[in-house]
């Protein structure tokens, strides 16, 4: 290290030694720094949950999930889509190969994971019951596997994480999840499960289900300041244009603030292996 002489004489002069000792703490310092704002860059990471894929006769995929991965490829980033998959238990074929084209394992930009199987929410006796809230243990793992089945089956491609309807589950879904080993990652999980990767949610990118508004994510974000992991939640089969401009001004602000994208698969296996 040399220091900057002012004024006359020669113009680079070496340290006096009482000097040393600066650089060196100024160095470790600097190192300090550096390492701080690379682990907190390595945390800025968001991950695009987007809800309810069908790909089958009857009910046929929503354009906006082909408008979010076009998009996705453009900006050479990745987003993650759950499939309902009752739906394929009469596949439309031209929806399928759409599914494997796109997906990350066949060189796409998606990530699908596992929705359930007919996403259902009814009554009994005055009880609000769903897919995987209310049923029992076997029933809940009936469709996690069927559904899971029916996925590699249609599509050749594996499920590795989990997100509920309605974001609603309970003790049974956690005991019945063991019967999918592959399913390691789970979203929006119920506070007390352990055993599996859990996503959990801070944000939102909507005000209502289908429904995106920038100027309310800006001012969440700038009011919360998040630092860590992001799982953001986007129903992208009922975006109309204003809620599809919206999100990819969302995306923009995220990009522009340090954030980098990844799947919910990506992001376990780079946190894992820190
Ligand atoms: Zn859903």
């Amino acid at each position: 290290m040399q220091r900057l002489a002012c004024g006359h004489g020669p113009s680079i002069v070496p340290p006096t030694p009482e000097a040393t000792p600066y650089p060196m703490r100024l160095l470790a310092l600097l190192s300090l720094l550096a390492l701080t704002a690379l682990s907190a860059a390595e945390d800025k990471v968001v991950i695009w949950k987007l809800d309810d894929v069908r790909a089958g006769e009857k009910k046929r995929l929503a354009p906006g999930f082909k408008r979010v991965a076009a998009w996705a490829k453009a900006e050479k980033t990745v987003v993650t889509m759950g499939v309902i998959c009752d739906s394929l238990a009469q596949p439309n074929a031209e929806d399928v190969a759409w599914i494997k084209t796109n997906a990350v394992e066949n060189g796409g930009v998606v990530e699908f994971w596992h929705h359930g199987w007919d996403h259902r929410s009814w009554t009994d006796a005055g009880k609000a019951m769903a897919e995987f809230r209310g049923p029992d243990v076997a029933t809940q793992a009936k469709h996690l596997q069927d559904a899971q089945a029916i996925f590699k089956q249609t599509t050749g491609l594996t499920f590795r994480a989990f997100g509920a309807p309605f974001n609603q589950a309970d003790d049974a879904t956690i005991a019945a999840m063991d019967a999918v080993p592959e399913l390691t990652i789970w979203m929006y999980p119920p506070k007390n499960e352990t055993k599996r990767k859990a996503l959990g949610r801070t944000l939102n990118i909507e005000v209502a289900t289908g429904k995106v508004s920038f100027d309310k994510f800006a001012k969440d974000y700038a009011a919360r300041k998040p630092t860590s992991m992001m799982l953001l939640q986007g129903h992208c089969g009922m975006w109309n244009d204003d809620s599809f401009h919206d999100f990819v001004k969302i995306a923009a602000l995220l990009k522009q603030d340090g954030w980098t994208t990844l799947t919910a698969s990506q992001y376990v296996e780079k946190t894992g292996k820190k």
